[in-house]
């Protein structure tokens, strides 16, 4: 059953105006805050004073309607932005551990996120075990006392494997530890904190900013977990210090507006490719098939009407086939041969040799994905049918349908 949160409802009802009433607020072009009592200063270093900015390092004004709009979005309390997804993620993760501890992680993630769990957490003596989050019983069976994290994407990139995000919650629960999702894939469609997940993480680069024009992110949490992130003394984003760029901010906020329109579109124009490329019999992945084998799952986590994402997979089996396939749609304006997602433009690439190589191959072979592996993240386009029959006519001559 879809659940009734309405995110993109929740953010059309935000009122935020500037100092001069401004529609958009502006940009708060400062690195620093001036105070008329000193003591006001002292106040609030040791976080005592509400409503006053001291270092745009900690808090600046227009990040602050971002991350305020962000939590609304998501449910939360409070959340705070970043310079990239990267330093989301990294930052709420190095949050919750010291040395010894143990993180439980999802073995498929993102390639950048598998290479800080895998290569650089153990400079600091933390011990990451890799599960497929799917098998539930492998999860119960790898946690530890000393576990502080589960970590999962929601939708996993690149193989789109859909995170049960309550039933994670519950083990993670018993041994204390906390549930870190990253909704990059998802936002609007699915809103992990509200399923049970602690602390939600967005590299902001993608659908959300949907642009292409930066790199951002995101952590949404409770108002007392943002608050120690940004604790002078011991907040791990205070003290390494990702923090995004106002003028960034400003503009990320304006495009979170049309949020729910583009994941709409980007839905229905993968969910038209998806269902095409069945039909023909190339060997497709996308979360809005019944065919995917989390399907159900993913319809029960679901806000309703935002659709299935904008992500899907096809698998030509050879890496030389796939950049075969890539190079010609790019010559024929289905898109760019790109990494990253979410733009308005359909992006491709060869998963294994790009976005996921960081992950050796004899690990992407055991999570179970192709060389062959291309990732679509499709576009608004107007006409998907027409890009669909250029793909076809690709597909054809590269003696790929029998
Ligand atoms: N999380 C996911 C799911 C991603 O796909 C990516 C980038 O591709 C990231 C995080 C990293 O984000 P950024 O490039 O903004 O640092």
């Amino acid at each position: 059953m879809m659940k009734k949160f309405d995110p993109a409802t929740k953010l059309q009802q935000l009122e935020q105006f500037g100092e001069y009433g401004e529609v958009n607020p502006s940009v708060t072009d400062a690195a620093t805050f001036t105070f008329m009592q000193a003591q006001t200063m002292t106040d609030t270093f040791s976080g005592e004073t509400e409503g006053c900015f001291l270092y745009s390092r900690h808090w600046n004004p227009s990040n602050k309607y971002l991350s305020d709009a962000l939590a609304v979005m998501e449910g939360t309390e409070a959340a705070w932005v970043t310079g990239s997804g990267m330093s989301a993620i990294t930052s709420a993760l190095l949050h919750e551990v010291n040395s010894g501890d143990h993180i439980l992680a999802s073995m498929t993630t993102y390639g950048g996120t598998f290479a800080f769990l895998k290569n650089y957490l153990p400079k600091f003596n933390v011990e990451v075990t890799f599960v497929n989050t799917s098998k539930l019983e492998d999860v119960q069976k790898a946690l530890r006392p000393n576990t502080k994290v589960i970590y999962t994407e929601t939708v996993a990139n690149p193989l789109l494997q859909v995170a049960n995000i309550p039933e994670l919650k519950k083990l993670a629960q018993t041994v204390g530890a906390k549930l870190i999702v990253d909704n990059t894939f998802t936002p609007m469609i699915i809103s992990p904190y509200l399923l049970g997940a602690d602390i939600v993480v967005y590299s902001m680069t993608k659908f959300i900013n949907g642009k292409n024009d930066c790199v951002a992110g995101a952590i949404c949490g409770d108002a007392d977990y943002i608050n120690s992130l940004i604790d002078v003394n011991k907040g791990t984003v205070m003290l390494l210090g990702p923090v995004l760029d106002p003028l960034r901010s400003s503009n990320i906020l304006k495009n979170l507006y049309t949020l729910h329109i583009r994941m709409k579109q980007h839905g229905a124009n993968a969910m038209y490719l998806a269902k095409r490329f069945e039909e023909i019999g190339i060997k497709v992945k996308y979360t809005g098939l019944p065919s995917h084998p989390e399907y159900e799952l993913f319809k029960s986590m679901a806000n309703e009407d935002f659709g299935f994402g904008g992500v899907l997979t096809v698998d030509l089996g050879k890496a030389e086939v796939a950049n075969a396939v890539m190079e010609e749609m790019q010559l024929r304006g289905v898109g760019y041969l790109a990494v990253s997602l979410g733009y308005f433009k359909t992006l491709f690439s060869n998963s294994g040799k790009s976005t996921s190589s960081e992950i050796p191959e004899t690990i992407q072979q055991e999570m179970g994905m192709s060389e062959g592996l291309i990732r679509f993240s499709v576009g608004l386009d107007n006409n998907i049918e027409n890009t669909f029959n250029i793909i076809y006519a690709v597909l054809q001559e590269k003696g790929i349908l029998h």
